[in-house]
């Protein structure tokens, strides 16, 4: 089997790498890859790359992911997060390939506490969430065997995440203030790649399984009950902090330039049921993920 994956070095592309390697032959692009084109701003060329490998799966982990920097580069968003998905997914049709490909929480409006069930009724609050709802469509629209996984809150050792921000700045300043009215679950990159390589080998010999699934790990917190469990884990392992005070505040005392949803908790049941899988508790990958990058901190 050839796999295609697109975005190698995102937080979910690395941890692709990993998962998906007992699968098969994997061709991983990033956007300045030489050979082949793995550019999602340059959708004819992407189209280009899929016809010259004809790759039995296309796992496409690149997004454009500044959720702020969205509101104001919508064409950006919308090329990455949309158009391109629009031709990977035409292209996965014409040459049979199965297309696998991430969502977000923020596609809901964040309304009420029920965590979101794939059904529910979409209303993205921000750019972001209204580009990577398109692509979700056009996916849905084009592609016969597809797996879309709407996942939330990522975090990985590699890369850029909350956990990361909140270890950095608790080692700079005395008193921080985090929200505590937005409600969703950590889920760990490395989680959603294996999820992925599960849930990829299955539908592969049952097609029926193609579809939309909520992919988030299990339990719900908000920003600033997560910030008190990292500083929690991370002086338990011996490190000091320059932190004393962490205060809560709402989301109104933190305005963005993009409005976030206050209820991000995302119904698995689906996936578990389909694929026979078990989501573990948020906190379990958040302390392996500290773990892993605590020695830098010593
Ligand atoms: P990252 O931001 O860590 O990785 C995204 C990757 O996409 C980066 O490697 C980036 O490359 C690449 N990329 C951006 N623009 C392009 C482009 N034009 N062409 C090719 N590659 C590009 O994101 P995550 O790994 O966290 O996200 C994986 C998926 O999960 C995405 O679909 C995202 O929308 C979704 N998701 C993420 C959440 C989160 O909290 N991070 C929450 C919910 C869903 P470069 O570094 O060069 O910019």
């Amino acid at each position: 089997m050839h796999l295609l994956l697109l975005g190698k070095n995102g937080q979910v592309g690395w941890e692709l790498q990993r998962a998906l390697s007992p699968l098969g032959r994997i061709t991983a692009l990033d956007r300045h890859s030489a050979d082949y084109c793995g550019d999602l701003t340059k959708p004819d060329e992407l189209a280009q790359t899929v016809r010259a490998l004809k790759p039995d799966v296309i796992v496409n982990a690149a997004a454009y992911t500044a959720v702020d920097k969205a509101e104001t580069e919508r064409e950006l968003a919308t090329l990455v997060n949309a158009d391109a998905v629009n031709v990977l997914a035409r292209e996965a049709e014409a040459t049979g390939a199965w297309l696998v490909h991430y969502s977000t929480d923020y596609v809901f409006d964040g309304t009420g506490n029920r965590p979101w069930q794939e059904p529910d009724p979409t209303g993205p609050l921000n750019q972001y969430g209204a580009s990577k709802l398109a692509g979700e469509q056009a996916i849905a629209r084009y592609c016969s065997r597809h797996l879309i996984f709407r996942t939330s809150w990522v975090y990985a050792a590699r890369g850029n995440n909350f956990a990361k921000t909140m270890l950095r700045l608790a080692q700079e300043r005395s008193k921080l203030s985090v929200i505590d009215d937005q409600f969703g679950a950590p889920t760990g990159a490395e989680l959603i790649a294996d999820v992925t390589a599960h849930a990829l080998r299955q539908a592969m010999a049952k097609p029926a399984l193609s579809g939309l699934y909520h992919l988030a790990a299990a339990g719900e917190i908000n920003w600033h009950d997560y910030a008190a469990f990292v500083f929690n884990e991370v002086r338990k392992a011996g490190i000091e902090l320059a932190l004393q005070q962490l205060d809560p505040i709402p989301t109104s005392a933190w305005p963005t330039p993009a409005i976030r949803p206050a209820n991000s908790r995302l119904d698995c049941t689906r996936l578990e049921a389909a694929f026979g899988l078990h989501l573990p508790r948020w906190q379990l990958g958040v302390a392996r993920m500290l773990d892993e990058i605590l020695e830098q901190y010593r």
